[in-house]
């Protein structure tokens, strides 16, 4: 085929033809805009996509992801077709054997997730599963699940099928052209420098695969992936294998296997991987293999002979070792860069770029059209990453677990123990010192709880209730009868300030925040959908300066969502203060007792009512105390410079000693949080639910002066019926005993209606508390939630709960009112 000419400008240029690039490049076309450049320095798929195992499972422990994948299985098996060319699809199925308890727990749980998304799945014993393939030894098999849509494909022709189909919509696919540069402009992307020449674009989209790091750091954007070594072997022919055989994982032997001209290919993920490419990635690595690794691949070959005792008898026929590029959590890199408007990432795959590549193309493609994900997409992504996740040092510790995720048991609240401690708040050491047991989030060490004195700490997980549980709900108790400190530190805090500051973010917010100085407002920031961006505090510091106070996690999501929203000629600034203040939330009906032994100011009702913020000093320090709590008690939320920190935190330590102050953790606010039923973003508030199905119309501003971004679409959501047959409730189990996490099944009257997005033991209600997301055949009604017969679907038990729209664990206190 001749080479395209090199255009001097495109709308569209994707750099990288890997599976991904072609898969963007194929979307955009169907979407209707064939201006689409896609360059290769190399050939088609020369990168990472050619030497993969081609499998493609649906099965995720991100309801998004396995979305994702649903939709790629659906566009392999008609894209032949389409294009003419073969994609090696086969739906052959897939069996995944567990051979512990938890793991078949873990199984029926993930397994009612999908259910939920149309994945057909089902849950078999090991004696069907051995009837599935045969070839396995299934004696310490303890059950399993069979995948029917589950299949394998061939990743290079799948790659030529998807780029044919992009020319065939009138995209260019340039090879052998290498991007070494890219163009900005204002802050914009604005084309790129090839080897060939410059091409002008007004978005570029990177799907560098491995090198996609480099082509960020060409113009300031953090991809943050790092290459590891990823390995499988293809045997000679086995007695018994079949063309037809599905594909088996399992799981806790590391392990796969799928059927090749009648041997296997066995390959997996280790607990501990191998970084590669630590001095960068060698000039014209194309088509490349790394050296066999015998001594690494050992633990795979172990299990794999218990598996399948039959492949001891065949030789090897090739060992690939292939580099594959890894992220911080496992999850891919999807989005517009915080850094650079219109400079697209999609990259970073996991060893699942094959799988993912459908829905993960046609994604991005809509992001770029919409300028906005059409989907909730936070667990992919890229603005859940900030700068510093961009360390090479940190990348190449972190990448050695991440791996290993793919299969390691994914408990409910696991946390990763690679390349820690990360960032420490002022407290961190002394929290320790007092046996906190941290997880970690956007890279900042949390206390979970503090282990009882005497204890490891240290979270034995399980499905069941934890090691922590007492502990815990001592922590919860005395929040809601005495008084706790939480240490809140990481929570992201925004300055908003210039002359136009108060108009541009109330068109940005759903709330009102145009309110006196001193003031505090709860509000959403909606999308055009009506939909959730994120929730925050916004605090009124001076007529034109606000402090925004949002979850640890959102901090780039949230300043980009903000910054992107700004009118271009508004004199409106935005600055991450997050690492100049600490927050200290001091919690319980005891806390304004503690506080007055350290201050002159008036704590009363009338001189500091809820949803106030006044600077008071405190001991030796000027602090901002913010009247506003997340457990539904009396409380102040201390923002705290960072350097008196240690100060406060021993002064009120000291204070609190007579009403039995006490530290309390992630765990405790979590179950306080839910109990009172107030909805955490990203988990109940998702760029699909409106604040009218979460419940908190107050907290929406109908009549404000000014417009804001989403009224139009909650106008008109408030005249559809149809509107609430979706909507957040609050389960609670009828049983005190079980333990729930969230992502199980919620049925009414026997039904599926929705899934549990957050769950946790609730210590004053004695028993487990979820907030669910109930997707209705009619309309959520308070006769429907009373008429309901509710039950949670825990690993194939149900559970009856009773259903509320208002906390039932509702004192008189600090809180807004849900709507009913
Ligand atoms: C051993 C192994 C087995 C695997 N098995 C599976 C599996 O069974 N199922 C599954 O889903 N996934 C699997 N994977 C993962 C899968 O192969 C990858 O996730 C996927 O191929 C990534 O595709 P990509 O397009 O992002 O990257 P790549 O295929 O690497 O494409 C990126 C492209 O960008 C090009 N490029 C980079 N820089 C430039 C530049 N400056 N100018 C121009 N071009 C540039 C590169 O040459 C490259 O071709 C496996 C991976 C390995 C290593």
């Amino acid at each position: 085929m001749a080479k395209p000419q090199l255009p001097k400008s495109a709308q569209f240029v994707i750099v990288g033809g890997g599976i991904v690039g072609c898969s963007v490049a194929y979307h955009l076309t169907k979407m209707g805009h064939s201006d689409v450049v896609l360059l290769e320095q190399g050939q088609l798929s020369c990168g990472t996509t050619w030497h993969a195992a081609g499998l493609v499972g649906q099965l995720r422990s991100q309801p998004a992801m396995t979305n994702l994948i649903r939709y790629s299985t659906e566009l392999y098996s008609q894209l032949e077709a389409e294009t003419g060319l073969a994609t090696g699809w086969k739906e052959c199925g897939s069996v995944t054997v567990a051979r512990t308890e938890d793991r078949m727990t873990m199984l029926m749980r993930t397994a009612a997730a999908a259910r939920a998304q149309g994945v057909e799945v089902e849950v078999i014993t090991p004696q069907d599963a051995q009837d599935k393939w045969p070839v396995m030894q299934v004696d310490d098999v303890k059950g399993g699940l069979w995948m029917p849509g589950d299949g394998k494909a061939n990743p290079t022709d799948l790659t030529q099928s998807l780029a044919k189909g992009a020319r065939m919509g009138g995209a260019k696919v340039i090879e052998g052209i290498k991007v070494t540069d890219i163009l900005t402009e204002d802050g914009a992307v604005r084309g790129v420098v090839t080897d060939q020449g410059t091409i002008e674009a007004e978005v570029v989209v990177n799907c560098g695969g491995q090198w996609a790091r480099e082509l960020g750091k060409m113009c300031g954007v953090n991809v943050p992936l790092h290459s590891a070594e990823h390995m499988y072997i293809v045997t000679e022919k086995v007695e018994g294998v079949s063309p037809d055989l599905p594909v088996l994982r399992d799981p806790d032997g590391y392990i796969y296997f799928k059927e090749e001209t009648g041997g296997l290919v066995m390959g997996g993920f280790e607990p501990e991987a191998k970084p590669w490419a630590m001095d960068g990635i060698p000039d014209r690595f194309f088509f490349q293999l790394l050296p066999d690794d015998w001594d690494q691949f050992e633990i795979l070959l172990e299990n794999a002979l218990v598996r399948v005792p039959r492949m001891a008898e065949a030789g090897v026929r090739k060992f690939y070792n292939g580099p594959e590029s890894f992220t911080p959590d496992n999850n891919f890199l999807l989005g517009e860069a915080p850094e650079l408007k219109n400079f697209f990432v999609g990259a970073g795959f996991n060893s699942m770029g094959i799988a993912s590549a459908g829905g993960a193309g046609r994604a991005l493609a809509e992001w770029i059209i919409e300028g906005a994900p059409t989907s909730d997409l936070f667990a992919v992504d890229i603005r859940r990453f900030a700068n510093f996740n961009n360390n090479p040092a940190w990348l190449h510790d972190r990448v050695k677990e991440t791996l290993g995720l793919h299969y390691a048991m994914p408990w409910p609240n696991r946390e990763l123990d690679s390349a820690r401690p990360f960032r420490r708040s002022a407290l961190y050491d002394r929290l320790a010192a007092k046996n906190a047991v941290f997880g970690s989030k956007m890279g900042w060490e949390r206390a979970n709880y503090f282990a009882f004195e005497g204890e490891t700490p240290e979270i034995q997980y399980s499905f069941g209730r934890q090691n922590w549980h007492n502990a815990v709900a001592a922590e919860h108790k005395n929040t809601r009868e005495g008084v706790s400190i939480f240490d809140q530190s990481s929570f992201a805090k925004l300055i908003v300030q210039g002359r136009d500051a108060c108009a541009q973010l109330n068109r940005i917010c759903a709330a009102n925040i145009d309110v006196p100085v001193a003031h505090t407002v709860y509000t959403g920031l909606l999308n055009e959908r009506g939909g959730y961006e994120s929730d925050l505090t916004v605090l009124r510091l001076k007529d034109q300066e606000f402090m925004l106070i949002t979850g640890s996690a959102q901090a780039v999501h949230d300043a980009d969502w903000i910054r992107k929203n700004f009118d271009e000629d508004a004199h409106v600034f935005l600055t991450d203060v997050t690492a100049a203040w600490s927050v200290l939330a001091i919690m319980g009906p005891k806390s304004r007792a503690v506080l007055n032994k350290l201050t002159n100011a008036d704590l009363s009702n009338a001189a500091f009512p809820f949803a106030t913020v006044q600077e008071i000093d405190l001991g030796y320090a000027t602090i901002l105390a913010n009247r506003m709590t997340y457990v539904g008690e009396l409380g102040w939320e201390l923002v705290v410079p960072v350097e008196f920190t240690v100060g406060v935190y021993e002064d009120i330590m000291r204070a609190g000693t007579e009403h039995g102050i006490r530290d309390a953790g992630y765990y405790a606010l979590e179950g306080l949080r839910l109990e009172k039923g107030f909805r955490a973003w990203g988990r109940e508030l998702t760029p699909d639910i409106t604040p009218i199905q979460a419940g908190l119309s107050f907290a929406v501003d109908f009549d404000k002066p000014s417009d804001f971004i989403g009224k139009a679409a909650l106008l008109k959501a408030k005249n559809d019926p149809d509107h609430l047959k979706t909507r957040i409730v609050q389960l609670v189990l009828d049983d005190g005993v079980p333990q729930l996490w969230g992502g199980e099944a919620v049925l009414n009257n026997g039904v599926e209606i929705g899934e549990v997005r957050s769950a946790a033991y609730g210590h004053t209600l004695g028993s487990a508390v979820a907030l669910c997301q109930l997707d209705a055949p009619e309309r959520i009604t308070v006769d429907y939630v009373r008429a309901g017969a509710f039950e949670i679907d825990l690993a194939g038990v149900r559970y009856t709960a009773t259903a509320h729209l208002r906390s039932p664990y509702d004192p008189k206190g600090e809180r807004p009112k849900l709507d009913l």
